[in-house]
């Protein structure tokens, strides 16, 4: 018998998302972002959920070769534009947009041949300095590649770096238009928070939004508001099983570093899931989990194949969790109970995109409903 891990793909939660996603733009196109292995979702996997976007957003060339294997012939994005001028190459090859956001992808494209000019997106540094021309050098950009013949529409992009909290993105986005003001071409300026969030701002135009971590039922803004607030559904569950039961005496440690003191007399459980399956290791006694869809707590230090838990609450329950019972790490249990993945992350001091997306290769992927 394998071992009893396995995570789960839920494709009508994926459809759900989208749908809200699109619900919260309605005037907008959708890109669904899929970068990143779909948030290591598994871009196959999320395929049949996600086709009802009116794009795919990503950022690995491979992936984006991935997308058009799986019979995409809708449009694709690079996020990053061309690392390299012959990725132009694949881009002519595979009808892919870019996006370009400095001087160099501009010569690139001058020197690229091509048949089919070439849908661009050009990115504004509008005040997150991660990538983009500066709103002094936009136009000028705007300029050289309007007058390339390699290039086709031009897209205005940018990307908030606040859009999930009470900074918000007024400034970004004043700046963003102020530049921008008489330059023909759709806009794409929204990521899940500020599709969410920010859609009635006054001057906000996204003719295309880019949702991201909403689509994988995960509230871009937790814990100001969780998943039910928005009406996400978790799109991964992470599941195990307990594998083997140990009674605690007062007194009595746990795992590596005896991390946890047993105060009182107590059960655990032993279950089979650690940090090698992308279970964090920096979650502390006290993140939630769900043995037989009740909640109780991880005790003690994870290790490499196993955490440990603890069984009282169940007992308390009137319940007996023994070897065999099923644990959620996040997602959703056998009976329902849904144990959101931005409340595990949360308790290990980060956010769901970092768990989700480090689900390890060595755990075995189903897809469900
Ligand atoms: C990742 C990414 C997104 C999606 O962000 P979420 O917070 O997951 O919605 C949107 N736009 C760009 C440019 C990105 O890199």
């Amino acid at each position: 018998m394998p071992r009893p891990l396995q995570a789960l793909i839920h494709t009508g939660a994926l459809r759900h998302n989208l749908a809200r996603a699109r619900a919260a733009a309605p005037d907008a196109k959708v890109w669904a972002v899929v970068k990143a292995n779909a948030y290591g979702h598994g871009i196959e996997r999320v395929y049949e959920g996600l086709r009802g976007a009116d794009g795919f957003a990503l950022l690995d060339l491979a992936e984006a070769e991935r997308m058009r294997a799986l019979g995409w012939r809708g449009p694709i994005l690079l996020l990053e534009g061309a690392f390299e001028p012959r990725d132009l190459e694949l881009c002519s090859r595979l009808d892919l947009w870019h996006v370009v956001h400095q001087e160099q992808q501009i010569d690139w494209l001058a020197m690229h041949k091509t048949h089919a000019p070439h849908r661009v997106f050009l990115k504004m540094n509008s005040g997150m300095n991660r990538l983009g021309f500066t709103p002094d050098a936009y136009r000028a950009a705007w300029t050289r590649l309007d007058a390339l013949p390699q290039v086709d529409e031009i897209t205005l992009i940018t990307h908030f770096s606040d859009a999930d909290g009470p900074r918000g993105i007024a400034r970004q986005l004043a700046l963003f238009n102020v530049t921008t003001q008489d330059l023909p071409g759709e806009r794409s300026v929204a990521n899940s928070a500020a599709t969410l969030r920010h859609m009635d701002e006054r001057g906000l135009r996204s003719d295309w939004v880019r949702p991201g971590i909403a689509v994988y039922g995960s509230a871009p803004d937790f814990p100001e508001h969780d998943a039910v607030h928005w009406d996400l559904r978790p799109t991964m569950t992470l599941r195990s099983r307990i594998i083997g039961v140990q009674h605690l005496r007062p007194g009595d440690t746990v795992g590596y570093g005896s991390a946890f003191t047993a105060d009182q007399a107590m059960r655990i459980g032993v279950v089979a899931c650690g940090y090698a399956d992308g279970y964090l290791r920096v979650a502390p006694t006290g993140t939630p989990v769900l043995v037989d869809g009740l909640r109780t707590r991880l005790v003690g230090r994870v290790s490499m194949d196993m955490l440990t838990v603890d069984l009282e609450p169940l007992r308390q329950a009137g319940l007996t969790a023994d070897v065999g019972s099923e644990v959620t790490l996040w997602g959703r249990a056998g009976n329902g109970a849904v144990l959101g993945i931005d409340e595990v992350a949360r308790a290990a001091g980060t956010v769901g995109y970092e768990l989700m997306c480090a689900l390890a290769p060595r755990v075995p992927v189903d897809v469900t409903d």
